[in-house]
């Protein structure tokens, strides 16, 4: 019986917890600046506090290393704290994160991954941080890398200056590339010629254009690279129109663009003089 009377009273304290969590009182340990919020105000208006500016702050969390003293100590700790390092603050932050937002802390490029955080609006805390994976598997990076180098190799044979790689107009070949594996023309699926996708893009150019495309079968993310981007490098190279492009003097950039779909490799090669 005085089991389950323990039993029961624990039961009800519980219960009675409950609305208190459930109310999500938090206690904002690091809200120097009083705002309800923890971020990266609160560093600054900490910084401006103890650069002796004339600024309001809550004197009550401002040891937030709590080793008694308010210094620069507490101003470092605070930034590791909102960094998500996982550092302890004074007062202790009590926060059930109820309200909390992704943010994008480093945009992803082509080439780089990036970073988002998942923060608590309440406290400021990084509760979670998730790559953002580059926005290309790094296989058709290294097509990319490997054709340009073979094709810079066979314009220096011919004493021709390089291509650069035009990463801004890549824009384009990466839709080119998707469009010649529905129809593989220089001329687009909805019937216009293949450089209305600058139009499109608002990638004008003034000067000469040219494309190059290309695919063969059986091939997949698992074949060897090096023989993709070797074999449709040789296919251009014994083709005459294609050789010209890519021997071309008043070329002097390229993008490239590859995809593996329908076990097949494509690749648009764009030029601009
Ligand atoms: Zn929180």
């Amino acid at each position: 019986m005085k089991k389950v009377i323990t039993v029961l009273l624990v039961l009800l304290m519980i219960l009675l917890a409950l609305p208190l969590s459930a109310s999500g009182e938090v206690v904002l340990g690091g809200d120097i600046n009083g705002d309800k919020s923890v971020n990266n105000k609160d560093l600054t208006r900490f910084f401006q506090y103890l650069s002796d500016w004339r600024v309001s702050v809550n004197t009550a969390v401002l040891d937030v290393n709590g080793d008694g003293a308010v210094n620069n100590k507490d101003l470092t700790r605070l930034f590791q704290y909102l960094s998500g390092w996982d550092v302890s603050i004074f007062p202790e932050t009590v926060c059930d994160h109820v309200e909390k937002e992704w943010v994008v802390t480093k945009p992803e490029t082509v080439k780089t991954d990036g970073e988002k955080a998942l923060i608590c609006k309440q406290c400021g805390k990084v509760l979670e941080t998730q790559v953002i994976p580059k926005s290309k598997p790094q296989k058709y990076l290294d097509l990319e890398a490997g054709m340009l180098g073979l094709m810079n190799e066979a314009r220096a044979a011919e004493g021709i200056d390089p291509l650069t790689f035009d990463y801004e107009r890549q824009a384009a070949t990466d839709i080119r590339v998707e469009e010649i594996t529905e129809v593989l023309s220089h001329t687009r699926p909805d019937g216009r010629i293949y450089y209305t996708v600058l139009d499109d893009l608002g990638l004008s150019f003034s000067g000469t254009c040219g494309e190059n495309i290309a695919y063969f079968g059986y091939y997949s993310m698992d074949s060897d690279t090096t023989a993709g981007y070797t074999k449709l490098h040789n296919q251009f190279m014994n083709s005459p129109g294609h050789k010209s492009n890519v021997l071309n003097r008043d070329f002097k950039s390229v993008a490239l663009s590859f995809i593996i779909k329908n076990n097949r490799l494509y690749v648009v090669q764009m030029f601009f003089g």
